[in-house]
């Protein structure tokens, strides 16, 4: 059944989004899919360029182990088939930033075949997405139409370097799903360490395939969005394109398959290219490149070495300190900030601790731009902080003060506590005191609250007032109600 909380209201009736996403991911690797040549983002312009990458006459490829393994432990992490043999072929198309004439991809038997991946929404529900395959391939160079006002200039640094192809079944419904796929391929492949997933640099992109359908009809003509690089602009990609062939089908039109591209300035798609069919590529296996046959024994053995994968730590946080599948996930997200959740709840109230790593923790990161790997704040001080409230020592209230001081830099959490002297005051005496002088003054106020209980919620802010938030909580509670002769 089709969420109809997705659907598209158009001027005659309702449609459905239809995506499926291909991710272009760059492999974690020093050297580039085809030669020895370094990979790496800021060199100079074709410093890192070797005879191969630019097609010298009689260079030939040699396949680079290490991108190979990357390609199996990312097969293996998306909980996909690993082809034994693999080919490479030519996928032929001339142009500058390709100076072989043809790109090397794998066609018909791709490195990795069918696979799944579990998608969470903002809202905690999952959804599965089909991987239909996986495949290595040659990035091509960078055409520089900004250097001179009457020439191209090419910089062919990134060409030959290895990418990952990753296709998903049109299983995504909706631009917020779009999304939260990218987010958790890009997860389980910075686990994995086989693509450092930074999208500003482009070492993660992915081509959006958008079509739109009454609900519960055939797929219709799709639309390819190439080569978008935040999740933003992926959702604003997605939901244009679909109200753009939205209002074509309304007014009796046609969707012409086609290449687009996505302008961020003007949020809108614009057609790049007839949509061209493999045959336009006249694929064919390429010749300098043996078929690729893989050892199990080595697939096995990269497949025992995988880390703990997202969904895996998920599961355990929630079993292992009773957290909710919403506060596991936000964790997860990233190894570090995991990490960091655990080192910190050893022995605490792991959902509190949990709280502070995801909410005031995070907040100051992301304002300072940081990572959490950088966090001023370690774990211990934070754990320190959690004891503090649980002994009751501090209230919540007075923990936010106390760890804006810390973030301050002015020490450790029990140091300003005793520095700062915001110890809660659970010393009955002191706040009898207190509250006998306020029901003496407050005579009306002391009477409604006879007749109306919740009204003692004045008198505790009145405490609280007084003692400068440390009164305990509970204490005063306590102490109210005798003194007030209520329940
Ligand atoms: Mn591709």
């Amino acid at each position: 059944m089709s969420d109809t909380s997705k659907l598209i209201q158009g001027r005659t009736g309702q449609w459905e989004i239809v995506l499926g996403l291909e991710i272009h991911a760059q492999v974690a690797s020093h050297a580039k899919l085809f030669s020895g040549a370094a990979v790496g983002f800021g060199a100079g312009p074709n410093q890192q360029v070797s005879l191969v990458d630019v097609a010298m006459p009689g260079m030939l490829p040699v396949i680079n182990r290490h991108c190979v393994e990357q390609a199996v432990r990312t097969g293996l992490g998306l909980k996909a088939q690993i082809n034994l043999r693999s080919l490479f072929d030519r996928k032929n198309y001339f142009y500058p930033d390709l100076p072989q004439g043809y790109q090397i991809s794998q066609f018909k038997d791709p490195i990795v075949g069918e696979g799944e991946v579990i998608v969470e929404r903002d809202d905690g529900t999952t959804f599965t997405v089909g991987i239909e395959r996986l495949h290595l391939e040659q990035d091509a160079g960078k055409s520089l139409h900004d250097q001179d006002p009457n020439a191209t200039f090419m910089d062919y640094n990134r060409a030959g370097t290895a990418l990952m192809e990753i296709v998903s079944r049109p299983d995504m419904r909706s631009s917020d799903e779009a999304a939260a796929y990218v987010k958790k391929v890009r997860t389980i492949l910075v686990y994995l360490g086989t693509c450092d997933g930074d999208m500003e640099k482009g070492n993660l992109r992915a081509d959006v395939n958008v079509s739109v359908r009454r609900p519960g009809e055939g797929l219709g003509t799709r639309c390819e969005i190439k080569n978008v690089n935040s999740y933003r602009y992926i959702q604003q990609a997605i939901e244009y394109e679909a109200r753009r062939q939205v209002e074509i089908l309304e007014d009796g039109g046609k969707i012409d398959q086609e290449t687009r591209l996505f302008d961020p300035t003007k949020v809108e798609t614009r057609s790049m290219r007839s949509k061209e069919e493999a045959h336009d590529y006249r694929y064919f296996p390429d010749p300098d490149l043996l078929p690729l046959d893989l050892d199990p024994a080595w697939v096995k053995a990269i497949e025992a070495s995988l880390p703990e994968l997202p969904d895996a730590k998920k599961a355990r946080l929630q079993t292992q300190y009773g957290l909710t599948a919403y506060d596991a996930g936000v964790l997860i997200i990233e190894q570090a900030r995991a990490d960091f959740f655990e080192a910190a709840a050893a022995g605490r109230d792991a959902k509190l601790v949990s709280n502070w790593v995801t909410n005031e923790l995070a907040a100051k990161l992301t304002a300072g731009n940081l990572e959490i790997e950088d966090s001023p704040l370690k774990p211990d001080e934070i754990a320190e902080l959690v004891a503090l409230i649980e002994e009751g020592v501090i209230s919540s209230k007075i923990a936010k003060d106390v760890f804006e001081r810390m973030w301050a830099g002015d020490g450790r959490p029990r140091a300003i506590v005793e520095a700062q002297g915001l110890q809660q005051v659970s010393d009955t005496g002191a706040l009898e005191k207190i509250i006998d002088d306020l029901i003496a003054g407050n005579p009306g106020q002391a009477n409604s609250v006879k007749e109306k209980p919740q009204a003692i919620g004045w008198f505790v802010g009145q405490v609280m007032k007084a003692t400068g938030g440390k009164a305990n909580p509970g204490t005063v509670n306590q102490l109210l109600k005798s003194k007030l002769d209520i329940e």
